[in-house]
């Protein structure tokens, strides 16, 4: 596999950054994760403006534009022949003395790793998955804004561990008023007769893209989507439930904590969303839009 490293493509062996990297000593850096279909980057503007604004947030200047950064994406599919993969772009302030300040860093680490799509298991599409809601607080976006896609991931990796001690498959954090916020890596969505209702920004989440374009597609298909501020009982009353994620797309969940939603398998509302939603990748595979 090839790395893009700083400007280069290097075989992996050979991409090795400094332990004095400011990514490495304290998170403090930034990343995108896009999914190529048939060799198309689905939603590449949207994830590149996304990592601009994430730089802009925590004012580290990304030393590429928008139209460079899509080109090393692309090259990194070429050069690793690949059509339907993983793409993950990390970006760190940089190789730079011990010390908070960003200044003491020169210039930012820009990686790209592109590898083979691995399909999830169609089993926990047609299952559903079982999720928890867990102790771990989501950041306040007064602390460290969910909006930023930040390398400190800690908020969410501690939520996790609380997932896999719960047999969970994702966990699902609560704001400090104790409000619905969002999965690890996740958005979350619940229907209740035939409506559609998702944590609105203000709850203090990553406005997902996956998100953004379900809430358009659900409003095209003359469902009623609302936005809003929900408690854990909200969501165990509901009809259907489902994260979403690029990779993931749309993931049915039956389970919540103890509590079985519907009928405890996956809905039928999430399953035609989730055609929809495949739909729209093909359009956009045909005429870069949606
Ligand atoms: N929320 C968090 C915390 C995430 O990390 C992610 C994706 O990584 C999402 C939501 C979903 O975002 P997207 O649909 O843009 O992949």
């Amino acid at each position: 596999m090839f790395v893009y490293l700083n400007g280069k493509l290097v075989p992996e062996e050979k991409a090795r950054v400094s332990v004095f990297d400011h990514g490495f000593l304290y998170g403090d850096g930034i990343y995108e994760t896009m999914r190529a279909y048939k060799g198309i980057v689905f939603m590449v503007d949207e994830h590149i403006k996304r990592l601009f604004r994430s730089g802009d947030l925590i004012k580290l200047k990304i030393n590429l534009s928008h139209e460079g950064i899509k080109k090393a994406i692309y090259n990194s599919l070429k050069k690793n022949n690949l059509k339907d993969a993983y793409i993950r772009l990390s970006i760190s302030r940089g190789q730079g003395e011990i010390g908070l300040d960003p200044e003491l860093c020169k210039k930012p680490t820009f990686v790209i790793i592109a590898k083979q799509f691995k399909e999830y298991p169609e089993e926990l599409y047609l299952r559903g998955v079982k999720i928890s809601i867990v102790k771990t607080r989501r950041n306040t976006p007064e602390a460290l804004n969910p909006k930023i896609k930040s390398l400190n991931f800690l908020n969410n990796i501690l939520a996790k561990i609380e997932a896999k001690e719960a047999g969970a498959y994702e966990a699902i954090m609560l704001n400090y008023k104790g409000y619905l916020t969002e999965g690890t890596i996740t958005n979350i969505f619940f229907i209740k007769d035939n409506s559609l209702f998702t944590p609105s920004i203000e709850a203090g989440i990553l406005d997902g893209i996956t998100r953004d374009l379900i809430i358009r597609v659900a409003e095209r298909k003359g469902i009623k989507v609302t936005e809003g501020l929900y408690t854990p009982e909200n969501i165990y009353d509901a009809d259907e439930t489902f994260i979403t994620n690029t990779t993931l797309e749309i993931l049915p969940v039956i389970k919540i904590d103890k509590n079985v939603i519907g009928k405890g398998i996956p809905g039928s509302v999430t399953k035609d969303l989730h055609r929809s939603y495949k739909e729209e990748v093909e359009r956009y595979l045909k005429t870069g839009k949606n």
